[in-house]
């Protein structure tokens, strides 16, 4: 009888290559992954394999780490080793548009893929990130985002994928904020057409790009409701808080895309400040629900998924 092998934590190319022989033995078979470089930190196994157990679909879900110059490759192997599908991470999201056969509205639009599905031998890619942040605004705070006015800073993938997800779903108000303004602007060149309505709300615009600074931050704030947090600025200890602690106030809601063990600097911040506040975590178990729903065309267990997350942070 054939030894019962445990999957390999993270795969590569060369394994790619050689699929057959070096996941000989693996039961159930690996059919997904997520890939990144690097990617050894991605909790998505976890929650997925959790998802996949709990549905009884028998296969597995790894990583697999692909450099930039791989991404071809890497890509037609997938398709030849009958994988279901994979998830995308940083930092290929864009690059990968490049190598898929069809992409969805919405992600092309972003510009950014997440969730790669394979149909007919067709890679077909997705972006859930969007979907995902909405979900998680209406899970953590009850509220749906037509009715807020929404900061968000960064211009990145995320950042994008939430800012049209704000935009198609109707929100009062959006702000971009970055760095490099130039980005900002640029995002909200492309998201024009969703607020070309009559909706009048007094002195301020209904879309804005804004540079990263505390007098601008500062002008924004008794116009904002929801503040999202796009970069991954303040996840490491030694990280100031990317909006400054005196310039929250209660009425706000603070969302933060990133998500660890610990408690972010805009989190603490927030909360030191009386305002609501949030992390990354409904938002990635909502990507990762809807990514299942599309390999598999059926409702993903997002109660599992939310605890196997918890157990990998806790753990
Ligand atoms: P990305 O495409 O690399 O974009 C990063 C963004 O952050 C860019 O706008 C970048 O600005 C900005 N940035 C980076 N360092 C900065 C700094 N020190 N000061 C100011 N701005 C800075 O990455 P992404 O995919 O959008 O991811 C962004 C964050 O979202 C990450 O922390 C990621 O973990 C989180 N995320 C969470 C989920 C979830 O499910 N919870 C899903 C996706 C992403 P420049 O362009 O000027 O460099």
């Amino acid at each position: 009888m054939m030894k019962r092998k445990q999957p390999t934590e993270v795969y590569t190319l060369a394994d790619l290559q050689n699929w057959p022989a070096v996941t000989r033995g693996v039961q159930p078979p690996v059919r997904l992954a997520v890939i990144g470089d690097p990617v050894a930190h991605s909790l998505s196994p976890q929650m997925q394999n959790a998802a996949l157990l709990e549905t009884e679909i028998p296969i597995q879900y790894s990583r697999v780490l692909l450099r930039e110059t791989e991404l071809k490759d890497g890509l037609e192997l997938f398709r030849r080793n009958e994988f279901v599908g994979f998830n995308v991470t940083l930092p290929h999201k864009e690059s990968v548009l490049s190598f898929v056969d069809e992409v969805d509205d919405a992600a092309k639009e972003v510009g950014a893929l997440n969730t790669i599905a394979i149909r007919d031998h067709k890679l077909v890619g997705f972006n859930t990130d969007g979907i995902g942040f909405s979900q998680a605004i209406r899970d953590d705070f009850f509220v749906d985002l037509r009715d807020l006015r929404v900061l968000v800073l960064g211009a990145g993938g995320a950042a994008r994928a939430i800012a049209f997800e704000c935009a198609r779903q109707g929100c009062e108000r959006l702000v971009i904020a970055t760095r490099t303004r130039a980005k900002a602007e640029q995002l909200v060149q492309k998201l024009h057409r969703f607020f070309a309505g009559p909706r009048v709300l007094g002195p301020v615009a209904r879309l804005q790009a804004i540079g990263w600074d505390e007098s601008e931050l500062r002008m924004q704030i008794p116009h904002t409701d929801l503040v999202v947090n796009a970069t991954p600025v303040g996840v490491q200890r030694s990280d100031h808080s990317p909006v400054a602690g005196h310039l929250l106030a209660p009425h706000l809601m603070i969302f933060d895309t990133t998500y660890g063990a610990g408690r972010s600097s805009l989190l603490k911040a927030a909360s030191e400040m009386g305002a609501r506040g949030s992390n990354g975590v409904s938002m990635l178990v909502h990507q990762g629900a809807r990514a299942f729903e599309l390999w598999f065309r059926r409702e993903a267990p997002v109660t599992v998924m939310r605890r196997a997350i918890a157990e990998a942070l806790a753990g």
